[in-house]
């Protein structure tokens, strides 16, 4: 799945496309985890590309009359083409520009979003509650400490909820709280403050190393190949269940919590 790094190296592989002018959208499966706006054929040609951002892991495309949202889902990829590239079996989406570049959204699973919305973008309802970006000066020990008070929810799960911090997926959860050197369980209200300054300076770390591997696999990410193109990383313990720890030798832990698998080193991680 795309996590919060790959959106954002996605993002400024597409930034070359900022001031271009649409020439057609072509909707090729109307039907994503939402609809694909059916007036968007109608309503984009003309239009031009003003501004790209990201919030949590949507893409804001921001156009002269509103702003795309853009979400990759469980298995979605964009790539920047050029416009005569044939489209392939998952090519549902495509935005065509008048400078001769495509931006298509391949998605198998077809769990991605395509969305239109006209004034402020921020208060739509997949946007208005989200909490603070992982890597602004907002997400801080003291917002994690405020966010922890009174609840007894297993730490990685809280670090995970999107109305206290955005991006934060399973696997750079599991990393940072190895990092941290926290036990994924540990009832949030339990975490010190100091600890709590320790697990953000973590998850910073963390989301901040994928982003430096994903720049150097950009030109893969935006391959026209079949490669699914995320980030190959070195992880500490995601994925690694009986694998040696690799600061202290035991062997890798896993377990389920919140219904995702979570793993862990139990002599570094209390
Ligand atoms: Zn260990």
């Amino acid at each position: 799945m795309p996590e919060l790094p790959e959106v954002e190296t996605t993002r400024q592989g597409l930034l070359p496309l900022v001031g271009q002018t649409v020439d057609k959208i072509v909707i090729r499966h109307p039907t994503l985890r939402w609809p694909v706006p059916q007036g968007l054929p109608a309503v984009l040609p003309g239009q031009q590309l003003r501004e790209l951002s990201r919030r949590a892991k949507y893409i804001l495309a921001r156009f002269d009359t509103g702003t795309l949202i853009l979400h990759l889902g469980m298995s979605g990829r964009i790539c920047l083409l050029q416009h005569d590239e044939p489209a392939q079996k998952h090519d549902h989406f495509d935005i065509h520009f008048r400078d001769g570049r495509l931006l298509r959204l391949r998605d198998p699973r077809r769990f991605g979003a395509v969305l239109w919305v006209e004034g402020d973008v921020n208060r739509h309802p997949l946007l208005r509650n989200l909490g603070p970006e992982p890597l602004s000066d907002a997400f801080d020990g003291t917002s994690l400490y405020r966010a922890i008070q009174g609840r007894t929810a297993p730490i990685k799960n809280v670090i995970m909820d999107s109305t206290v911090v955005v991006g934060v997926g399973n696997i750079y959860a599991s990393e940072a709280l190895f990092r941290a050197g926290i036990h994924p369980k540990t009832s949030a209200s339990k975490l010190s403050r100091q600890r709590c300054e320790r697990l953000v300076q973590e998850i910073k770390a963390t989301l901040q190393d994928a982003l430096k591997a994903g720049g150097s696999s950009l030109r893969d990410f935006f391959g026209a190949d079949g490669n699914p193109g995320y980030f190959q990383q070195q992880y500490f313990v995601y994925g690694r269940t009986g694998k040696p720890c690799r600061h202290c030798g035991s062997p890798i832990k896993s377990m389920r919590l919140g219904q995702r698998s979570t793993f862990y080193c139990p002599r570094c991680q209390r």
